[in-house]
């Protein structure tokens, strides 16, 4: 696979909180790390076999959409942090809600962690799942493309759409996709305002 993000794999005590999560003894997928901070962190929602087989997040179909997309909007590769809400495979055909809630339950610290390590000025949460995990609320439909203040990480999250959504719908959700990636581009990269200011601009367009 090649590796076109200069990032480090995060592998800070990787089983820490995984007692009693549903997924515990499963391939773990650690999250990708750049060495820069403060600019955008996309966070997922679970490795899928082809990310447990190669060991990195976003590696599949969907991967590839997510990283051509986000050359396209022109983000600097290396200064991207890649996360997942839960560092094991989230088999849906498998595993019952209850099961999913425990597990991001486990695995959220892990998130928690890395973001505050990294400080980012932006989440993108891709999907209903990220969005939960990061800001405790559903409904991707409706809440994407808005951004919203966490005051949990001092930062700003904005949901998107997820990439494996983007894949399996009708073409013009990969459009409305790079926009969104375009735009966060514009305000993390290229014309800084603070983030009171981001949130003002977004949720008035
Ligand atoms: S999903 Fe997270 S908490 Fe659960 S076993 Fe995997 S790494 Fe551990």
């Amino acid at each position: 696979m090649q590796q076109d993000f200069s990032m480090h794999k995060l592998d800070n005590n990787p089983v820490a909180h995984c007692s009693g999560c549903p997924l515990q003894g499963e391939t773990i997928v650690p999250y990708l790390h750049s060495r820069a901070s403060g600019g955008i962190m996309i966070v997922g929602e679970s490795p899928g076999h082809t990310e447990i087989e190669i060991g990195q997040p976003f590696v599949g179909r969907a991967g590839k959409l997510l990283r051509d997309n986000i050359q396209a909007a022109g983000i600097p590769l290396g200064h991207v942090f890649i996360a997942n809400s839960a560092r094991c495979m989230i088999d849906k055909n498998r595993l019952t809600a209850r099961d999913i809630k425990d597990v991001l339950r486990h695995c959220r610290p892990a998130l928690v962690s890395a973001i505050h390590e990294y400080k980012p000025f932006l989440v993108l949460a891709l999907g209903d799942i990220a969005m939960y995990q990061i800001l405790g609320i559903k409904g991707i439909t409706q809440q994407r493309g808005k951004v919203f203040y966490s005051e949990e990480f001092d930062c700003g999250c904005m949901p998107l759409f997820h990439p494996a959504y983007v894949l399996r719908g009708k073409p013009s959700r990969e459009p409305v996709f790079l926009r969104d990636l375009k735009w966060a581009k514009m305000h993390v990269y290229v014309k800084p305002l603070t983030m009171h200011q981001v949130i003002q601009e977004r949720n008035l367009s």
